[in-house]
């Protein structure tokens, strides 16, 4: 049986480092904020609004939502942006994306003041990333899936690291991290020939394909540690399921982050760390 690696427990170790910090902040008259600017009624940023909300009270970082229309301008949408990098009371700002369709995203997050970018989606935050310089925000999930590792004590060193997915968001942010952990990284991609060959022969195996429970009994081997950093409702079972299918792969691995309660509750803390991190260097 595989060690579950649950989020729960990362979790409540972040809280515990970032409490400290917000009591200094607020020592010093800062109370840490973070504004979420939402665009429409899509039910899945309703939801993670909300336990990013949540999340936030539980250590004492407050939160101000900006709600905008679905048909909202690109002009209104801009200076709302704008507002936000001139409040000196915002540390942080999540802006919830895929935006609709009519919006241009890129000019949206190139507005972005680099120093409130706590969900790193500036080409700013991702050249700190690449570079290792630790300037900006790492991508949330990406942290997060560094975080767990570091949380239970896996030493990447040396170890075969292989990524399914390539996206700005997860995929291609937890390679050049894992690279930074001094493990040797593998990509896949729609494109891999044999990707179940190349995730067998990982060691540690992160995976962001985007489908739910793609990944099946061949795709593993004995011995791996396996990050799920998938999200999917599944209709059938009403409940949510990762891109792992957990019953074929957990009888055969050595670890595994469990759908919900894994990568996906570490991320939101990440986010809620950064705002923190955010308010800190501003002192
Ligand atoms: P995406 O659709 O942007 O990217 C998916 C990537 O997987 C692509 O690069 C694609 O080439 C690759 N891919 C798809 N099928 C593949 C296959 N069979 N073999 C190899 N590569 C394949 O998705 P994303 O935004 O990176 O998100 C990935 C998953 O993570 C989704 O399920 C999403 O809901 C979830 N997600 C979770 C969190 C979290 O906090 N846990 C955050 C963001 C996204």
């Amino acid at each position: 049986m595989a060690e579950l690696l649950k989020g729960a427990d990362v979790v409540a170790a972040l809280n515990g480092r970032m409490i400290d910090d917000i009591e200094i902040l607020r020592n010093r008259g800062v109370s840490p904020t973070l504004a979420i600017l939402r665009v429409g009624e899509r039910a899945d940023d309703i939801s993670y609004e909300k336990t990013a909300t949540k999340r936030c009270g539980t250590v004492g970082v407050d939160v101000r939502n900006v709600v905008l229309p679905a048909d909202v301008t690109q002009e209104t949408l801009m200076q709302n942006v704008l507002a936000l990098n001139d409040d000196a009371n915002v540390h942080g700002v999540l802006i919830f994306r895929p935006l609709p369709r009519h919006l241009d995203e890129s000019a949206v997050c190139a507005a972005l003041k680099p120093e409130k970018d706590v969900d790193g989606i500036t080409e700013g935050s991702l050249a700190g990333v690449f570079t290792g310089s630790g300037k900006g925000f790492a991508p949330c999930t990406a942290e997060a899936c560094m975080e767990i590792l570091d949380h239970y004590n896996i030493d990447c060193t040396g170890k075969r690291a292989v990524v399914i997915g390539r996206s700005l968001v997860v995929g291609k942010p937890v390679a050049i991290m894992l690279m930074g952990k001094h493990a040797t990284v593998t990509v896949c991609h729609t494109r891999t020939v044999d990707v179940p060959a190349i995730a067998r022969n990982a060691e540690i195996l992160i995976v962001a394909a985007g489908k739910m429970e793609s990944l099946t009994k061949e795709y593993f081997s004995p011995g791996q540690i396996v990050l799920d950093v998938g999200i999917n409702w599944n209709d059938e079972k009403g409940k949510l399921c990762g891109d792992v299918k957990f019953d074929d792969a957990e009888p055969i691995v050595a670890a595994i982050t469990p759908v919900p309660g894994g990568v996906g509750t570490v991320t939101t803390s990440v986010l809620v760390s950064h705002v923190v991190r955010a308010a800190k260097n501003r002192i």
